[in-house]
């Protein structure tokens, strides 16, 4: 069998005002021109690992073309997808005759004048590869789930973890599941259901841990082939955003149909159970000053980097100045500028420095504070989702009234405590510790914190679902109203 991997992969935040081009495919340890699965894992590379390693252990011939993953922003220039997906295709035509097509894209990636660039892809893929050939998409959770996307492959999964720790595992079972169809040994159909929800669901936790385990007890039976469910990415301004079930049969569309349905209904009563709470920054700030034993984390979910956000938002930041309030370590702030403004004055200089709220309405305003620089790390890492380093490129830690502040020159979310101890912090005796990131922070920050709460400040991703000004979806989704399934045929108005 001849089989054609390959990776192109971003989340795009509509609503974020960073632009993203050829840097952000092109960047060290992002960008792969052919040999992305003979690389060490980052993200991006691993489905094509352990696509490569279970085809050559079946004496299957592995053509592999580009893998790169662009971190979330705003929307991608046209002419770099258009670049990209020619690129793939090219490749894919050179190959010759294919087997199987299996390739790795994020699921929510908008390019000007694409709003559904899987689909787009998958479709030109379907051309080159003709009807007889399999084509399997792996996709994080975080998709917008297409009709295109949908009859353009044999086969799509989606993580079912989030945080995305099952990336590798749902490759394999995307690599089992098209090799099996290309032998004739199945025939997957595939059904969605559309949940009719913009959320955000933690898997970690009840009762979602153990819905992720009840769809994987209903696959490989039953004519079952495989279950995902797609959160959606919420701040995607595309018509078909939001959440939705997957079921594969084999063969039997009216199956694929009904379970689809039947766990879309599962998702839909555990609405409120499966909805996080989040503090305002007060409440967050009070939570993490009553009481002892370690420092309570707050997660800065609006100003994710990995959701698309600048990392810049000062929200957070200026409420702890204007309270005094002491033993607070807050990051990572992306400010390249204020970095090399630390680097300039070097380590132990006390200077004032204007930090964050430079990319746009949603950074908020910049702060003004005299600081003491602490530490500085021309090449800044911390431990990645993968395990591997995660690059902040160069580095300062600088303290001002009582606040340590990290400042980085790569955009990127707060993974790890690596983040702050690597510079030299101490996290222990800090009262509270500000992480910049939605759920990926979680794993690493569990054992070191007193308490993890998640807090609602402004920033380029407001887990404010019911109000995300969407333009082009029309279709009815909670929370926005109470009962998207009731009948109805436009988007209501947010309720003030
Ligand atoms: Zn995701």
């Amino acid at each position: 069998m001849r089989i054609f991997i390959a990776g192109l992969a971003t989340e795009t935040n509509t609503f974020s005002p960073i632009p993203t081009g050829w840097s952000g495919f092109k960047e060290q340890r992002v960008w792969f021109r052919n040999d992305g699965s003979r690389q060490p894992p980052v993200a991006g590379n691993v489905p094509l690992i352990t696509w490569r390693r279970l085809a050559e252990a079946d004496g299957h011939e592995v053509v592999e073309s580009l893998c790169t993953f662009a971190q979330p922003a705003g929307t991608t220039l046209r002419h770099v997808y258009e670049g990209l997906r020619d690129m793939l295709l090219d490749d894919l035509r050179r190959a010759g005759p294919i087997d199987v097509v299996l390739l790795f894209m994020h699921g929510a990636m908008v390019a000007h004048g694409y709003d559904d660039c899987e689909g787009d892809t998958l479709a030109h893929v379907r051309e080159v590869v003709g009807p007889q050939a399999k084509i399997g998409i792996e996709l994080d959770l975080h998709c917008h789930l297409t009709e295109l996307m949908r009859r353009s492959a044999d086969a799509i999964i989606t993580y079912k973890e989030y945080p995305h720790i099952d990336m590798a595992e749902r490759a394999a079972e995307l690599y089992a599941l098209c090799t099996r169809a290309a032998r004739g040994e199945v025939t997957p159909v595939t059904a969605y259901h559309d949940c009719r929800m913009i959320s955000m669901w933690r898997t970690p936790q009840e009762p979602m841990r153990s819905f992720v385990e009840r769809m994987q007890l209903l696959e490989g039976k039953d004519g079952i082939l495989s279950i995902s469910f797609g959160h959606g990415f919420p701040w995607g301004d595309v018509e078909e955003v939001g959440a939705k079930m997957v079921v594969i049969a084999d063969g039997d569309r009216l199956k694929a149909e009904a379970l689809a349905k039947r766990l879309g209904d599962e998702i839909w009563a555990m609405r409120e159970a499966t909805s996080t709470r989040h503090d305002t920054i007060d409440e967050g700030i009070d939570r993490s000053l009553s009481g002892q034993g370690g420092p309570v984390v707050l997660a800065d979910v609006a100003d994710n980097a990995g959701g698309g956000a600048p990392s810049d938002n000062t929200a957070i930041l200026a409420r702890l100045v204007d309270r005094g309030v002491k033993d607070a370590v807050i990051g990572c702030f992306w400010d390249p500028q204020a970095v090399a403004f630390c680097v300039e004055a070097g380590e132990g200089a006390t200077f004032p420095l204007r930090i964050g709220g430079k990319c746009g309405p949603s950074s908020g305003d910049p702060v003004d504070l005299m600081v003491t620089v602490r530490r500085l790390d021309p090449d800044f890492t911390q431990t990645g989702l993968s395990g591997g380093r995660a690059s902040f490129g160069p580095s300062a830690w600088v303290s001002a009234d009582g606040i340590d502040i990290v400042l980085v020159s790569r955009r990127q979310q707060t993974f790890a405590p690596d983040a702050f101890t690597g510079l030299g912090i101490s996290l222990a005796d800090k009262a509270l510790v500000v992480v910049k990131s939605t759920q990926h922070f979680h794993a690493a920050f569990a054992p070191v914190a007193r308490e993890i709460r998640y807090v609602a400040a402004p920033g380029a991703i407001p887990p404010d679902y019911a109000n995300i000004p969407f333009s082009k979806r029309t279709r009815p989704y909670w929370p926005r109203v109470t009962d998207p399934f009731a009948p109805t045929n436009a988007l209501q108005e947010p309720a003030a």
